[in-house]
Order: structure tokens, then C-alpha cells, then sequence
């Protein structure tokens, strides 16, 4: 006589891999979906979880105002790297992982409307760390925010360069910020959000130079390590150091800001800060014919060079403090660079300068 069996209900195929999370910071056990539901914020204790590029974005922006671009750009392997795995099997796997490209996105989007140019990072793709897709989608970002004058904003989230791109990946710390800086001189806002963790190459590159520096709250943020950064200094950390809070109470950040507020808090900022109107290109033999904004890497590192090398000794007065023939003290008596440049004068009006370079070379004035 056969045997029956019971019938149960069929087998679900795909159950949701985690369905609770353990709060790290006070171990309560989170329902996920109702976790979603509160941005990934701890109901118990206010700890700020990772987010997602894409969770990131459904949070920051208007709904499906996101347009992503580049959206196709992948790592090479140039150097051939190998660890204990490959460096394009490490890529895969993380591809395979986040269902991203790589560590990125960016693209335009609206903020209550306001329309915006946002590149968001993921911690999730081999540590957010930054290649040369990453260095290039920032880049891109910020040239594409320029162009058109669009503020920018840049949602940081890495452990720093990425090993396995070497050289290259530190070439991008270069990259984004000659990017941020022309963004800078053309006065288009550039607002960064550092959300958990942005350190290393990041946070020594773009990350922090922000017109607004903003933060969520106990976001590690810094360079090295606490351990190494200990050792270094061969004292002990005060209690917070490299978090939101820490960096704020010192003057490094803006404001930290509740994950909750933050979408409000971006919105408003952007409604103060509103891109200059395009400099009118300059006519004549010296002007620019593409109108294309004063940087340029020759000038910006031979200035550099200036301040760094030792002033010629035929001179008189010193050169270091940025003044060169043809910018707009040449009259200006000789002075020690240590005194405030107080003499130099502002920019004559306040309409949109015809020749952004005596601005520029004001700014510099002002900062040497
Ligand atoms: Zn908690």
C-alpha cells in the first residue's frame, strides 16, 4: 500500500536573502522592510546604516528624475593586477554583487525641482573605492555641471583609492580635483555629501571640497586610519575622532545632517546657492574663442611652482605670494608674504566679470 504523503505548500524559490539586520551600534534586531521604510535609519538608536547608490538616489531625488549617463563605463585591468584573485574576477564579483558597473553613478536629476547633477559612490563595490571609472564619472559630473551650470553634488562614500588600478587611481585625485576647481573659479555650487565611511583618496581629493561640506551623522571621515594616524602622532585620539560630529565641532564641516532632513536640507541649500551667469568670453588675440573658463594646468602648476621654489635672489621683495607682472597689483609695493595681501583690490563691480582671470588671480592673491 503506497504511502501518502502530506502536501505542503511548494517551496518559495527565492526567499529575501537577509530579512532581519542587527543593529551594530545597539543590537537591536531590524525587521529589513521596516528598516527601508525609515531611510535605513535604527528606529532605537539613530544609527545611519549604509545605503546603496540606488537606495541612495530613491531617498535624494525627485522621483524618476535620474537620468543616468555613462552608465557603461567598466574598469580595464592595466597593470595585470593579481592578489588572490584577479582584478577583473574581483570586479566581476562585485558586479555580479550590486548589479553595478563599478563603484559610480552619475548623472542628472532634480532635487524639488530644482534640477541638479549628481554623482552618488557605493560602498558596496569593492569598498567605493575610486579607479579610473570613478575618477572619470566624477569628472564627467563635474564638466557636465559646468557646461551647462547646473550646481553639483557629489554623494561620497569609499575607503579610498583603488590598489589595484596603482598609479592610475591616484592619478584621479589630480583629475576630479582640477574638475571641482574649475567649478570653483566659474562659480557653479558644488555641494558634498560625505556620507559612512569616506576616507583615503576621497576624502583627500574631491570629497572635501565642497562650496558645503555636509555630513550624516557619526560618519567616519578622515584619512588614515585611527590606528595609524595614533601612531603617527605617537598620542592617544580623543574620543570621536574622525566622526560627523568631531569634524564639525572643529570647523571642518558645514553641518551634519539626520538622514530624514537631508533631501529638505539639500533642496534649500540649493535654492541660496544658484550658479553664476556664464562669463562672457574675451574678445581680442587673448580672449578664448570657445569661451572656455580661465584653468589651465600649464598656469595652475607653474603658479604652484612659484609658491613652492624659492624666490629668485636678483629679486627684491620675494615673489611667493602668488603676485606675478601683469596681474593686478603691479604697483603694489614690495611686502613680505606673511603680511595680508590687504591691498589688493576686490573686483571692481559686482556683475559677472568680462575677464574671469584678474578675478582669479585676485582669489589667489587673497589666499597666498
Ligand atoms: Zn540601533
Amino acid at each position: 500500500m503506497p504511502i501518502k504523503l502530506p502536501s505542503f505548500r511548494p517551496r518559495r524559490d527565492a526567499y529575501p536573502p537577509d530579512l532581519w539586520t542587527k543593529c551594530p551600534s545597539c543590537g537591536e534586531m531590524l525587521f529589513n522592510k521596516q528598516l527601508d521604510k525609515v531611510l535605513r535609519v535604527c528606529p532605537s538608536c539613530g544609527n545611519h546604516f549604509r545605503l546603496s547608490a540606488a537606495a541612495r538616489l530613491e531617498m535624494l531625488v525627485d522621483q524618476g528624475s535620474f537620468a543616468e549617463r555613462d552608465g557603461g563605463l567598466e574598469s580595464e585591468d592595466p597593470l595585470g593586477f593579481v592578489d588572490q584573485k584577479t582584478y577583473p574576477d574581483r570586479v566581476a564579483a562585485a558586479q555580479l554583487a550590486t548589479g553595478m558597473r563599478d563603484a559610480a553613478v552619475w548623472g542628472s536629476a532634480a532635487i524639488h525641482a530644482t534640477p541638479i547633477v549628481i554623482c552618488v559612490m557605493d560602498f558596496g563595490f569593492m569598498g567605493g573605492s575610486m579607479g579610473a571609472v570613478v575618477g572619470e564619472k566624477v569628472t564627467r559630473a563635474a564638466e557636465h555641471a559646468l557646461a551647462n551650470r547646473i550646481p553639483l553634488l557629489i554623494v561620497a562614500a569609499s575607503g579610498g583609492a583603488r590598489m589595484q588600478e596603482g598609479t592610475l587611481s591616484l592619478m584621479q585625485l589630480a583629475k576630479t580635483v582640477g574638475a571641482i576647481e574649475r567649478l570653483r573659479v566659474d562659480g557653479v555650487p558644488f555641494v558634498s555629501l560625505l556620507s559612512d565611511p569616506t576616507t583615503g583618496g576621497v576624502f583627500a581629493s574631491f570629497a572635501v571640497l565642497g562650496d558645503v561640506n555636509i555630513a550624516e551623522p557619526n560618519a567616519l571621515i578622515g584619512f588614515a586610519g585611527a590606528r595609524v594616524t595614533a601612531g603617527t602622532i605617537a598620542q592617544e585620539l580623543p574620543p570621536g575622532f574622525q566622526r560627523s560630529e568631531f569634524l564639525f565641532s572643529h570647523g571642518f564641516l558645514d553641518r551634519v545632517i539626520h538622514r530624514s532632513e537631508l533631501r529638505d536640507e539639500i533642496a534649500t541649500l540649493l535654492r541660496f546657492l544658484v550658479a553664476r551667469p556664464a562669463p562672457v568670453p574675451p574678445e581680442g588675440p587673448g580672449g578664448d574663442p570657445l569661451g572656455l573658463p580661465s584653468f589651465r594646468a600649464i598656469s595652475f602648476l607653474s603658479n604652484l611652482a612659484e609658491r613652492v621654489l624659492p624666490p629668485d635672489p636678483d629679486e627684491t621683495g620675494g615673489s611667493t605670494n602668488g603676485h606675478r607682472p601683469g596681474s593686478v597689483t603691479p604697483s603694489a609695493p614690495p611686502e613680505p608674504p606673511a603680511e595680508p595681501p590687504a591691498a589688493v583690490p576686490p573686483p571692481a563691480t559686482a556683475a559677472p566679470p568680462v575677464d574671469p582671470a584678474p578675478r582669479v588671480a585676485a582669489e589667489e592673491a587673497e589666499r597666498g
